[in-house]
């Protein structure tokens, strides 16, 4: 049997497949094993800690296998990176059905997470790893200079120029921070305990610089924050030492947040540990690894706190950081808030989420082209048109070129349709595949992130990322996908997924116009049933039915 090897999806018009459907799958899966694309790919490990793509490389061989004969009327279901069945369904239906790491609620922690996944029997599918649709860094680039931005525009008049941001983590999604806060003018100070990893986002040009040591790291962002310099610095540390240390320096810190795996305590450095360390005493003793590594995260997350009470701005940023430090014994982790509460919900109330799209041709002067007919059909959206322009000078592809940004209800299926004319009058030279992370508004239930603090106290209800997927499969898109665990852990979260191929079909224009509707569509019906005032407007605006508030005939 064949195992790791470098994989990379084919580019240009010719199909492996039956059809671009299939195609697409193919395509999306080889592509998010890149290695110019997965943080681990060898280990078949995309981003997020030990997101995969696939369960095993014989299952990734036996999920190609099936696409290449998969028929257009045919469904293929993989249950957590494995594929378990053909079926035949219809055209209309998704080509791939894809369920990771769902477990039944009274068993779903880490433990009996790991003992199955050891046993062979599941894989942790993070978000856009285990569905299919992950871009490299740029995916998370847009979402983090949007929550950026909103910080500048409430604690420092527009601007991050002349403040510095300190955080840590600068893996797959993390390392979208050093130029989010860039783009956004500011000084960013990020800790990795892998130098690696910060080569790799050097190398990639989202990192400016690697300082030397810490001393030297500090005299760095705070010459550039006095000369209002945009600027990010990376240095080579344990975040459970580096912060704590930074906060006895008195580091001015303006903003404080973090992205290290604290989602997963068997991914978390401790702080007296390597990281190789960390991976031998994973395998050899996981048990004294949490233990470790809590006690690490509480010692990193008191730091945060620290920095609070001096009045920077402290934001959990979506990796469970504040629950596993409260595991670890430190009770003042939940002071500061959520991303999502503090600066996203009321993007989310207007349906507004990820759109990210992928030239299946490999030709960036395809994407290059879609950004022409984004900026010509939202011309009046000018923080839209800042991002787009941005991108283009500083986003460099990993993999398939790639793009994305944030859009609400009623624009999304506008550039889907856009997009499919454009592949059918060969504006681009192959199909377009469009979808999301799961950093959304409709499909995520997850009460430490996108749910953390609603309306109605409805956090913890997951009936809504399960009818999002049963709608988007409804409409006719290409593959749906349900998750549990995700960005926040085992037992925290259920979230849904899905992607649409633009392959310039009449049929492909009328699943996109129904997907792009009714997906943003439960990101507005989610808020308005929580009470949200925006969410109801704009579902008056924009004529979302809402039957509870519908009178009689
Ligand atoms: P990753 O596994 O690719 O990278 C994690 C990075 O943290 C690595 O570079 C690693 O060397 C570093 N690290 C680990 N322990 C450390 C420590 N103690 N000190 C300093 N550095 C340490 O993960 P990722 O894809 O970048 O995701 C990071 C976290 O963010 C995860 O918990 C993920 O679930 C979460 N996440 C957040 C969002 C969001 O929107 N905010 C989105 C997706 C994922």
């Amino acid at each position: 049997m064949v195992g790791a090897r470098p994989v990379r999806a084919p580019r240009g018009n010719r199909l492996t497949c039956r059809g671009w459907p299939q195609e697409a799958a193919f395509r999306m899966l080889h592509n998010n094993l890149d290695p110019e694309v997965a943080e681990r790919p060898d280990d078949l490990v995309v981003y997020g800690g030990t997101g995969r793509a696939a369960r095993s490389w014989a299952a990734f061989d036996a999920m190609c296998r099936t696409l290449t004969t998969l028929a257009g009327d045919e469904t293929m279901l993989v249950q957590s990176g494995q594929p378990v069945g053909v079926f035949r369904t219809h055209e209309w239906a998704p080509r791939v059905l894809i369920a990771n790491s769902n477990l039944v609620p009274d068993w779903a922690n880490w433990d009996e997470f790991r003992r199955l996944e050891a046993a062979g029997l599941t894989m942790y599918g993070q978000m856009t790893a285990g569905s299919w649709i992950y871009i490299g860094t740029q995916g998370i680039l847009q979402g983090t200079y949007e929550c950026f931005a909103e910080i500048a525009r409430r604690r420092f008049g527009g601007t991050l120029a002349g403040t510095i941001t300190l955080t840590a983590g600068v893996g797959g999604m993390g390392g979208a921070q050093p130029l989010a806060i860039t783009m956004n003018g500011g000084v960013a100070l990020c800790i990795d305990v892998d130098r690696g990893r910060l080569e790799r986002r050097l190398a990639t040009r989202y990192l400016d610089e690697i300082a030397g040591s810490l001393d030297d790291a500090v005299a760095r962002c705070t010459a550039a924050r006095d000369g209002r310099q945009a600027r990010s610095v990376g240095v080579v540390g344990n975040a459970a030492v580096l912060v704590p240390r930074l906060l006895e320096l008195d580091f001015p810190a303006d903003v404080v947040t973090d992205q290290t795996p604290a989602h997963d305590p068997l991914s978390y450095v401790p702080a007296d540990l390597t990281p190789e360390a960390t991976a031998a005493l994973a395998r050899d003793d996981p048990d004294e690894l949490v233990r470790r590594a809590r006690a690490s995260m509480a010692a990193h997350c008191q730091a945060m706190v620290g920095f609070l009470d001096r009045g920077s701005e402290v934001f959990d940023y979506g990796n469970s950081l504040r629950v596993e430090a409260q595991l670890g014994g430190f009770d003042r982790a939940f002071d500061y808030p959520g991303f999502l509460p503090a600066y996203i919900r009321p993007l989310f109330c207007e349906g507004k989420g990820p759109f990210r799209w992928v030239a299946l041709s490999g030709d960036p002067a395809d994407i290059a082209a879609t950004d022409r007919a984004v900026l010509a059909e939202l011309p009046d959206d000018e923080p839209l048109a800042r991002w787009i322009r941005l991108a283009g000078a500083r986003v460099d592809f990993q993999g398939l070129p790639a793009r994305i940004c944030w859009l609400g209800y009623g624009e999304r299926h506008r550039l889907g349709l856009r997009f499919n004319e454009m592949v059918r009058t060969g504006e681009v030279s192959a199909p377009i595949v469009i979808g999301r992370d799961h950093l959304d508004s409709g499909s995520v239930a997850s009460p430490y992130r996108e749910t953390e603090a609603m309306a109605d106290g409805s956090d913890a209800i997951a009936d809504w990322p399960l009818l999002n997927a049963l709608v988007n499969t409804a409409c006719g898109a290409t593959w749906v996908s349900i998750h549990h665990g995700g960005g926040v852990g085992i037992g925290r979260s259920i979230h849904a997924g899905m992607v649409c191929v633009a392959d310039g079909t009449a049929l492909a224009a009328e699943k996109l116009e129904r997907v792009l509707t009714a997906d943003p569509g439960t990101g507005v019906i989610r808020h308005a049933d929580a009470g949200y005032d925006r969410a109801v407007e704009v579902a008056g605006e924009r004529r979302v039915r809402l039957p509870m508030r519908e009178g009689p005939p």
